[in-house]
């Protein structure tokens, strides 16, 4: 069969772009296929992050990154309440624990406040023990990013997969773009397994391949390389010591580990910001586990009589490039979207908007006005959490798709289930 547009890439990202387009009524009228190499979707990056809608405090200031982020602040909101899905909208702090940090936090407010985020503020010792009382007295101050939302990190791309099939999406799982050939007019797309596909265009969202899948598709080098950056987690058993994500300073390479209860109540502390080779399976080591426990410790000291619920490892999918890379070949018709580092979650929906609008702009796919997208809203999450225990098997009913298995660590711990491999 023939497709319009096939997006390549099951993670946060291309479900957000697959989500978008369908929104469109020409566009979803045509037939849209996403294709993603695992057996399940948000297996990768998106399925190993923190989960922190953030308003992107270390993005440079007029970054396609940090519009992208603020393009989703409100619509990220509308959307978890329009999908029933739950959040914790209670800002975050970012600490300042008397390490020559001194000024630093005007700075960082300064630019917060050029951004939009106009509610920010810095708190005093008093004000920031007041909202955290089992934080570390040793805090000198702190400045509280009042939009940061602490969201369901697996959810919300699996609602995006919900959305885009009930309105007319096809998505393939198991299905790895291993060969392309474009013929002028379209894509023949070959998969490892030997299968066979056509598409008009092709849009790639692959993660930790970005730059790979853009040589396979381009007929010129990519113009970035792909530099995975590890990050390591150390997951506490429940506790209610922790609402607001504690974060340190951010320095111009990373946000720093952060110490944070999840949306279920498990303080967590990482990631770490190590570049690394591996492109696949992030692993993690006995000493950054322990360095993590004791950094969550150190922030909250009650930590230390917490147990330890387990640990997982994400690969960001950082470039050379500091920024996004969005890069069309109109030749070609491909539109390749790579270098979505750390706030791809939080940008996810000005990310869909913002590729839709390079198709429907460069290539002429025209939208329609008010056409009406059908939603069907998830169970609330304690239903979910009661099936993904009765069954066991780590999956869970979800509406549209049916079973998916719960590739997030934290909405596995968070669910009352173990660890699982996938
Ligand atoms: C440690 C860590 C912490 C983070 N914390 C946050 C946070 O708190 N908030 C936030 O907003 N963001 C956070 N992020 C960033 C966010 O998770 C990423 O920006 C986002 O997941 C990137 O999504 P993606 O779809 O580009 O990549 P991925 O999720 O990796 O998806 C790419 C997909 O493409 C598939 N693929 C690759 N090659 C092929 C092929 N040839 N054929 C078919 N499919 C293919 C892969 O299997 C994969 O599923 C964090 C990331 C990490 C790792």
């Amino acid at each position: 069969m023939h497709h319009e547009i096939v997006i390549i890439g099951g993670g946060v990202v291309g479900l957000a772009i697959l989500k978008q387009l369908t929104c469109i009524t020409k566009i979803a009228s045509q037939s849209i296929l996403l294709v993603e190499a695992e057996k399940h979707l948000v297996a990768h990056a998106s399925g190993h992050n923190s989960g922190i809608a953030c308003t992107g405090v270390d993005a440079p200031l007029f970054s396609l990154e940090r519009a992208l982020v603020r393009d989703s602040i409100s619509l990220m909101r509308h959307h978890n309440k329009v999908f029933n899905l739950p959040s914790r909208p209670v800002g975050s702090l970012v600490c300042d624990w008397g390490e020559g940090e001194e000024g630093r936090l005007e700075g960082i407010l300064e630019h917060s406040l050029m951004a939009g985020d106009c509610d920010d503020e810095i708190l005093t010792v008093e004000e920031a023990l007041a909202l955290e009382p089992n934080i570390n007295k040793s805090i000198r101050a702190a400045l509280h990013i009042k939009n940061e939302v602490v969201v369901d990190p697996w959810l919300i791309p699996i609602s995006y997969a919900s959305h885009a099939v009930e309105n007319g999406a096809v998505i393939k799982k198991n299905w790895r773009v291993k060969g392309a050939s474009f013929d002028g007019e379209a894509w023949t797309l070959t998969s490892s397994a030997g299968e066979v596909i056509t598409a008009t265009y092709v849009i790639s969202a692959t993660g930790n391949h970005g730059d790979s899948t853009f040589s396979l598709l381009s007929s010129s080098p990519a113009p970035f390389a792909n530099k995975p950056r590890k990050g390591q987690y150390t997951v506490f058993k429940k506790t209610s010591l922790l609402t607001r994500p504690l974060q340190p300073i951010p320095t111009s390479r990373t946000k720093g580990v952060f110490v944070f209860s999840s949306l279920y109540g498990n303080v967590v502390a990482g990631p770490t910001a190590e570049d690394v080779e591996e492109r696949e399976a992030a692993t993690t080591d006995a000493a950054t586990l322990t360095m993590l426990k004791d950094t969550g410790i150190k922030c909250v000291p009650e930590l230390g009589k917490a147990e330890i619920a387990g640990s997982y490892a994400g690969l960001r999918p950082a470039t050379t490039e500091r920024d996004y890379q969005f890069h069309v070949d109109a030749l070609r018709n491909f539109l390749s979207v790579a270098s979505i580092r750390s706030t791809g979650l939080t940008a996810s929906h000005g990310i869909g908007r913002h590729a839709a609008s390079l198709m429907t702009s460069v290539f002429g796919i025209k939208g329609e006005e008010g056409r009406e997208v059908k939603v069907t809203p998830f169970p609330d999450v304690e239903e979910m959490m009661k099936e993904y225990r009765e069954r066991g098997d780590g999956m869970v009913e979800i509406p549209i798709l049916g079973e998916c298995f719960v590739t997030h660590p934290i909405t596995q711990i968070g669910w009352g289930g173990k660890l699982m491999e996938y």
